[in-house]
């Protein structure tokens, strides 16, 4: 998800080991585009022994300060995992009580939608570059999801958290922010939309479209 942050700091790559410090290679990954077949999959959950899944947490969150988001999902680098991660301290100047709020997603799922009440607020996406629109969603959620420890947690989340937590999870069951605006908004962008999936848009991060 993308929002214009005001600024970003970029995570170290500079890590203790064996009491020496070696500097970590983290690599940009490109960010899939819409078109791409891996957005519209439904994502599996996996386990702790996932291949490598230190180092594609940290080429995650190297990638989404690269790109300038505050949260991206594996689907959204080609992987079909449930993997979300999402830094709202980019944001903490406007919202204060998301000081330090970086926090990695496994195997997340929204159990429940609270509707009681809904707000309207403009999403992007780091896979649907340049097009902004309004998204109605519900303000409270309970999610459960396990962190970086594989600790489980099973809570209520409500808020700008809420919002991008709904953002980022329907990326892991095949949805994008699109899926959810009316249709005539979506008659309106629908050139845009195929422009992407045609590689015609221009963007400040690696990318990797359907067809060049
Ligand atoms: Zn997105």
């Amino acid at each position: 998800m993308r929002f214009r942050p005001p600024s970003f700091s970029k995570i170290s790559c500079v890590q203790k080991n064996n009491d020496q410090f070696s500097i970590l290679i983290r690599m940009i990954l490109p960010i899939y585009i819409f078109g791409q077949p891996v957005l519209r999959k439904v994502a599996e959950d996996i386990t702790p022994d996932y291949p490598q899944l230190k180092d594609l947490i940290g080429d995650m969150w190297e990638t989404l300060a690269e790109s300038e988001g505050i949260g991206l999902a594996a689907p959204q680098i080609g992987k079909p995992i449930r993997l979300v991660v999402i830094d709202l301290d980019v944001l903490s100047d406007d919202l204060p009580e998301y000081k330090g709020f970086k926090q990695v997603f496994i195997n997340a799922h929204i159990v429940e939608y609270d509707e009681t009440n809904t707000d309207v607020s403009e999403e992007g996406c780091l896979s649907i570059p340049a097009i902004h629109e309004k998204v109605t969603r519900p303000t409270r959620i309970h999610v459960e999801w396990d962190d970086e420890n594989f600790e489980h947690h099973d809570e209520w989340i409500e808020g700008y958290l809420a919002r991008v937590m709904q953002h980022e999870f329907d990326h892991l069951d095949g949805k994008m922010f699109v899926d959810r605006i009316s249709p005539l908004r979506k008659q309106l962008i629908k050139s845009k939309l195929r422009a992407l999936t045609q590689g015609r848009f221009r963007c400040g991060y690696k990318t990797k479209v359907v067809r060049k």
